[in-house]
């Protein structure tokens, strides 16, 4: 029976529900990072959330006793800078928190506050969306922009139990265009993921994915062809795996079990 970290050298690391639930830390994430890193070798930590940039995670994990370089982090917020800083004449439209806008000025992407003047509208979680900031967003679209979002989490865990992620934010958008988004960035697309191999300079059988999510994490692992591990200290319980046809490499309660 092959162990789950066996020939392993990067590990990309979900955080939301596999360090922490808001701000409340998952066990003791510190040592068991450290750990991990002694194992493995690299791990990057990837979130498809985007409502902080990757200098807010360093900071967000080192009050979680966990100690991160921001070359270490890849969240959909920065996978969708360099996305549109490729796209060469992309002007942005942005629906989303400072995080986001913070990645998309790093990359010096074009943005406007004029919705028309758009060819792409990128969406992101807000959690101060308006019905005035849905109808720009709209406009956006009319006028003919790209729909770029930067993920379509219908949820994410808190302290306080699930919350609406990004994808209430696009189904706001969707629901009055009738656009879904041309493109997401965040997993289960494996944009994220492929950035990191680069990055890591891995190969994907040296490669696991480690989330807690099924339709994300499991889902991009899969369609990348790497390694999967879920754990089930975020969102998926053990009847909702029981339930779904997307079934992990490997199952742990959560990351210490991993790693131990
Ligand atoms: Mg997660």
């Amino acid at each position: 029976m092959p162990r789950p970290l066996d020939d392993v050298k990067l590990v990309f690391l979900d955080m939301d529900g596999v360090l922490y639930k808001g701000e409340r830390p998952i066990g003791r994430p510190g040592p068991v990072i450290e750990r991990l890193r002694e194992k493995i070798g690299k791990v990057l930590f990837t979130t498809n959330n985007a409502t902080l940039d990757r200098d807010a995670y360093v900071k967000k994990l080192r009050r979680m006793g966990v100690y991160a370089d921001r070359s270490e982090i890849i969240t959909s917020a920065y996978a969708v800078a360099l996305y549109l800083k490729r796209m060469k004449r992309a002007t942005v439209f942005p629906v989303g928190e400072r995080g986001l806008i913070n990645e998309l000025r790093a990359a010096k992407v074009r943005m406007t506050r004029t919705p028309e003047q758009a060819n792409c509208l990128v969406v992101g979680l807000d959690r101060k969306l308006t019905y005035a900031k849905i109808a720009l967003a709209a406009r956006a679209l009319f006028a003919g922009a790209r729909f770029v979002a930067t993920n379509a989490d219908r949820t994410y865990p808190t302290e306080k139990g699930l919350m609406p992620g990004a994808g209430a934010v696009i189904g706001a958008i969707s629901g009055c265009t009738g656009r879904e988004p041309d493109i997401i960035i965040g997993k289960p697309s494996t944009y994220m993921l492929e950035l990191g191999l680069r990055i890591a300079g891995v190969r994907k059988k040296e490669t696991v994915v480690i989330g807690d999510r099924l339709d994300t994490d499991i889902v991009a692992a899969r369609k990348l062809g790497v390694r999967s591990i879920l754990v089930l200290s975020g969102v998926t319980r053990r009847a909702d795996l029981a339930k779904s046809s997307m079934k992990p490499d490997f199952v742990f309660n959560n990351l210490a079990e991993v790693v131990n």
